[in-house]
């Protein structure tokens, strides 16, 4: 038994290892990514449910690695979260979304805003609101161009400070949205008093909409109380008709999803905006 035992703590020390040796490399990978800037934005529209017309689109990251193909966000943005490498790509990010936006609004491709996700780690920067300040001024686009979507975790974190930076950003005049709404500590009574002015609804939910009894229950529950407190709901990862015709019942603002468009290529979203008969 003992030796069993300790052939179990060397594959478990072995598996450890692993996991280190392959962090690291992705860390040092990732830091020649943005040095030789090996990443880019696509941008996923933003739905009106009541006028189908694209109302903005929702800035996404992307890391092409010359071996391994494309990687997901998924995989490299919390690595990039834990080693402070977030800092750097949301800044990148956050420049070329608005610059690709005020080339889009000067071609007069539309009049559309872009959002742009806000790591925990980048929201809680002292210097963020003068730095943004600079973006839009640097690029020449209007704040009201610009949505930030940030997390519950990064008002938590620290919510007096929160409530400074966000109602600084709100006076600015760029749009505040609470990113995957529901699956953290999500009591809108609290959060409600934070000046964000758009909630997501996270993906989970809409994938319940149509399957479980209270599913629809629930979404129409956070639907009602985010109108009741005069804010606008984006549901995320609407991928059916199904899904579409409920949110719609509900009287849910927007939606963004697989069923409108996947995240697009700036050129791809070009098309996207010259086919819209509305946008
Ligand atoms: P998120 O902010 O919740 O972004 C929405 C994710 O859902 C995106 O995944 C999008 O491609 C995906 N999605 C949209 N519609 C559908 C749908 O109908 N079905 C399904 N299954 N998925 C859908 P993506 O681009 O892989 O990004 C994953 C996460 O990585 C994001 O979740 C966000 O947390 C993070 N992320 C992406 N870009 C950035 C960035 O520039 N900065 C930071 N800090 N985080 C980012
Ligand atoms: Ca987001
Ligand atoms: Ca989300
Ligand atoms: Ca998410």
């Amino acid at each position: 038994a003992k030796a069993q035992g300790k052939g179990r703590y060397e594959v478990f020390d072995a598996q450890m290892r692993d996991r280190v040796i392959r962090l690291v490399k992705m860390e040092s990978e990732l830091r020649h990514a943005i040095e030789q800037q090996m990443l880019s934005v696509q941008y996923q529209p933003i739905i009106s449910l009541t006028t189908q017309e694209t109302m903005g689109f929702e800035a996404l990251v992307r890391w092409h690695h010359p071996e391994r193909g494309w990687i997901s966000p998924a995989e490299f943005i919390p690595i990039a979260e834990e080693t402070g490498l977030v800092i750097p790509i949301d800044w990148w990010v956050l420049q070329e979304a608005c610059r690709q936006m005020k080339e889009w609004q000067d071609r007069k491709l539309t009049s559309s805003f872009v959002s742009v996700n806000l790591s925990c780690r980048q929201f809680l920067q002292p210097n963020l609101v003068e730095q943004i300040e600079q973006t839009l001024k640097s690029v020449g686009l209007e704040a009201r161009s610009l949505k930030l979507e940030i997390t519950e975790s990064a008002i938590i974190e620290n919510p007096e400070s929160a409530a400074i930076t966000l109602s600084k950003l709100k006076k600015m005049g760029i749009g505040l949205s609470l990113d995957d709404f529901g699956t953290g500590y999500s009591s809108l009574s609290y959060l409600h008093r934070f000046p964000v002015d758009t909630i997501k609804i996270d993906r989970s939910f809409i994938d319940r909409i149509d399957k479980e009894d209270d599913g629809l229950e629930i979404v129409r529950t956070i639907v009602s109380l985010t109108q009741n407190l005069g804010l606008d709901a984006i549901a995320e990862g609407v991928e059916t008709s199904e899904q579409l015709n409920l949110l719609q019942q509900l009287k849910s603002n927007y939606g963004q999803g697989y069923f409108f468009a996947k995240p697009l290529t700036p050129i791809d979203a070009e098309k996207w905006l010259s086919l819209s008969v509305l946008n």
